[in-house]
């Protein structure tokens, strides 16, 4: 084995990326990496996406970066590559009565926090938690990955005979490949699609769904009855967390300053939305489907999942083409209801190492 050659790859550096890195250091599996750019510059050479670029004041900048084109009019997608992903700007959000403590557990570094009994100013009608680093900021486990990190954006990924995947990867101008029997993609949706392109996994005509649970954001002291009754959760704030979140602030004790009532409203409905796209090959390009309606707003909720291809969920579409490939992630889940979805992906990453 030389310096290239591992039992297995992390591709990302998000919070499904520290998941994934935590459960194979709890086993011990063997020699693993995470690959992931600490910066979108690395990939520089790729086109910038500035719609689906999305930044707060407060947080590390980033940029969307890829070699496809997107024609998703009304579509509302995030990418962030930088080290952390989402995490830098995320509200850390869990749901404790579906996460399963026994993987919460591996993953130390993280801790709950409950929403409405110990932090003041937000108030939900679910048993959530917002997770927390040792300094009680909002999480975000970028930083632990860097002592196993190549600092590398990954172009593409290649089936060899004997069963292991090739990986290709760029740092500015200089390449490199790496192989391994097993990858784990951490990746959010677009760049998820954009490796599939550049992997010549996609073809023209495919179709790609994506689903999100309705989403609406309110403001005011009140809030009709109905309404939340169509809700699978709310969150509420008062004014000086509100602002605070607005801005990308990591901090979560407002102290004296969190007074008066609640303002803002984030709701997350029952109801299912989902977008349809379809792939191009000769131009690389994914663009809505003419034909279907593209829900109003999509993906507002920032917490949208599940890629199908060809009504395929993603690890099938891996498992048919006898690829060693795991995708872990948003775009790999499929919450049965709305609201934070972090712990949904930590299940699916625990029951797949728990096998
Ligand atoms: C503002 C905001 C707030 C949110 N708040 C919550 C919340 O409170 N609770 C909740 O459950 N969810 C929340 N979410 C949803 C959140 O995105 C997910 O829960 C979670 O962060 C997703 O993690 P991920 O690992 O799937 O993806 P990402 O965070 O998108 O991570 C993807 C990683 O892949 C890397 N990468 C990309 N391309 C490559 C490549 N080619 N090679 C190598 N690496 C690459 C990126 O740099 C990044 O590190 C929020 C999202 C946003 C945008």
């Amino acid at each position: 084995m030389d310096n290239s050659d591992y039992d297995s790859l992390v591709v990302g550096s998000g919070f499904s990326a520290y998941c994934a890195d935590a459960f194979l250091k709890q086993l011990d599996t063997g020699r693993h990496k995470v690959i992931s750019p600490k910066d979108h510059l690395l990939a520089s050479q790729n086109k910038y996406h500035h719609h689906f670029t999305f930044n707060r004041l407060l947080a590390p900048k980033a940029k969307s970066v890829g070699s496809s084109s997107w024609k998703v009019p009304g579509v509302r997608l995030v990418d962030r590559v930088t080290l952390g992903g989402n995490m830098n700007i995320w509200g850390g959000y869990i749901d404790l009565d579906l996460v399963d403590f026994r993987y919460l557990d591996v993953l130390s570094g993280m801790t709950p926090i409950k929403v409405t009994s110990d932090l003041h100013g937000i108030d939900s009608n679910r048993n959530l938690g917002v997770l927390t680093n040792d300094d009680g900021t909002i999480f975000n486990g970028g930083t632990a990955l860097n002592s196993n990190l190549i600092n590398e954006y990954v172009t593409r990924m290649e089936l060899l005979g004997d069963k292991t995947i090739k990986l290709f990867s760029r740092y500015y101008d200089q390449h490199s490949t790496y192989q391994a029997s097993v990858i784990f993609l951490c990746l959010g949706v677009v760049q998820l699609l954009e490796l599939l392109s550049r992997s010549n996994l996609l073809r023209s005509g495919d179709r790609i769904k994506i689903h999100e649970h309705s989403y609406q954001l309110a403001y005011g002291t009140q809030i009709q009855e109905s309404i939340l009754s169509d809700c699978d959760t709310y969150i509420r704030y008062k004014f000086p967390i509100a602002v605070g979140r607005r801005l990308g602030s990591r901090r979560l004790d407002y102290g004296m300053l969190n007074r008066g009532p609640y303002v803002v409203s984030q709701l997350f409905q029952k109801t299912l939305q989902s977008v349809e796209l379809v792939y191009q090959q000769d131009e690389k390009c994914f663009s809505t489907v003419s034909e279907s309606k593209v829900p109003r707003n999509f993906g507002s909720s920032i917490h949208y999942f599940g890629v199908e291809i060809n009504s395929l969920d993603i690890n099938t579409f891996f498992q048919e083409r006898g690829l060693n490939v795991f995708s872990f992630g948003h775009g790999s889940i499929s919450p049965g209801r709305g609201g934070p979805i972090s712990n949904y992906i930590i299940n699916d990453i625990g029951k797949h190492f728990s096998l």
